[in-house]
């Protein structure tokens, strides 16, 4: 959202303009290049869990790892990349390589769970992703229902029209859609019944203290309720404490994301994770 982006690159209101226009477009260069080379950019995953911690699902997490200034935040390097058609090719990389890794884990005999995919408002709308996402489904020949996508808010009112076609088509490949940071956006809720949606996210800025702050423990009860009423699952993000986990649980949330389950981790580590459930 505008909002976030705003307080995730607070670096842009420095003072020192200059320096941060020139650091920003070494970036965009920068990125084309390891876009091409293919090394410096991958995907981390975290969990989601049900009340009992069963993993039942994984979101998928683009790391940009630099030469030499070291690991750089999706929250500085998207919002750049999505000044341009660097996005695109960014979102492509990203379902490349979690089609990819599914189809190792598979092989190595992991029960898959779903996965998501932050997908741009701008990939959405402007980019070849419903022919995209079906080559490569049947490239690694991963069942769509597998795979998810999270869109944010705002994307969705830009054009909605145009945002009706591309879901409608993702989900006859059986594709789950998410609605990202839920509850930041500037929305009117009328899409919420014109998109063929499945998952609410609620935003980790009201589940931060949502067990300490009324307002933010009502949004998140409203939240809960309005996708009970819609027949949407609810993903809680950010849950760090058992005192938040507690009152999203009373509350009827469905399926928690946050540090205190799991951080976001290597696809090794989750091997390791998948391998230790016990598959009911
Ligand atoms: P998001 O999609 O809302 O992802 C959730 C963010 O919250 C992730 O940050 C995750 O690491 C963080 N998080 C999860 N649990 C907790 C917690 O308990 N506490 C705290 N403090 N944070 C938690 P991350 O990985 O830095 O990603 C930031 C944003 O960058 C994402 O927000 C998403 O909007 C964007 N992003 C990341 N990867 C991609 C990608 O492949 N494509 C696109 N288009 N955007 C991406
Ligand atoms: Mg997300
Ligand atoms: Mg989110
Ligand atoms: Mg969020």
């Amino acid at each position: 959202s505008a909002k976030q982006r705003g307080r995730d690159n607070y670096q842009l209101f420095h003072p020192d303009m200059a320096k941060t226009a020139a650091r920003n477009f070494d970036h965009e260069q920068e990125m084309r290049k390891a876009i091409a080379s293919q090394e410096q950019f991958y995907m981390v995953y975290q969990p989601k869990v049900l009340n009992d911690g069963a993993i039942v699902g994984l979101e998928a997490l683009m790391r940009w790892q630099h030469p030499k200034e070291g690991l750089i935040s999706p929250a500085e390097f998207i919002p750049l990349a999505e000044e341009s058609d660097l996005i695109i090719q960014l979102g492509e990389l990203a379902i490349d390589d979690v089609l990819k890794q599914m189809h190792g884990w598979r092989k190595a005999g992991c029960e898959l769970v779903p996965v998501s995919v932050n997908i741009s408002g701008r990939h959405m709308v402007s980019g070849p992703l419903v022919e995209y996402v079906k080559d490569r489904l049947e490239h690694y020949q991963i069942a769509g229902d597998l795979l998810e996508v999270e869109i944010t808010e705002g994307v969705l009112l830009t054009d909605v029209e145009r945002c009706i076609d591309v879901m409608t088509a993702l989900k006859a490949l059986n594709l789950k859609l998410s609605v990202d940071d839920f509850g930041t956006g500037y929305s009117s809720l009328n899409y919420l019944k014109k998109l063929p949606l499945d998952i609410l996210k609620i935003d980790r800025s009201f589940v931060d203290e949502c067990a300490t702050t009324v307002e933010d423990g009502q949004i998140c009860t409203t939240i809960i309720s309005l996708a009970q009423h819609l027949d949407l699952t609810t993903v809680a993000e950010g849950v760090e404490s058992p005192e938040q986990l507690a009152f999203l649980q009373l509350k009827g949330c469905n399926i928690y994301q946050g540090y205190l389950f799991h951080k976001p981790t290597t696809p090794e580590h989750i091997s390791t994770l998948l391998a230790q459930q016990v598959v009911a």
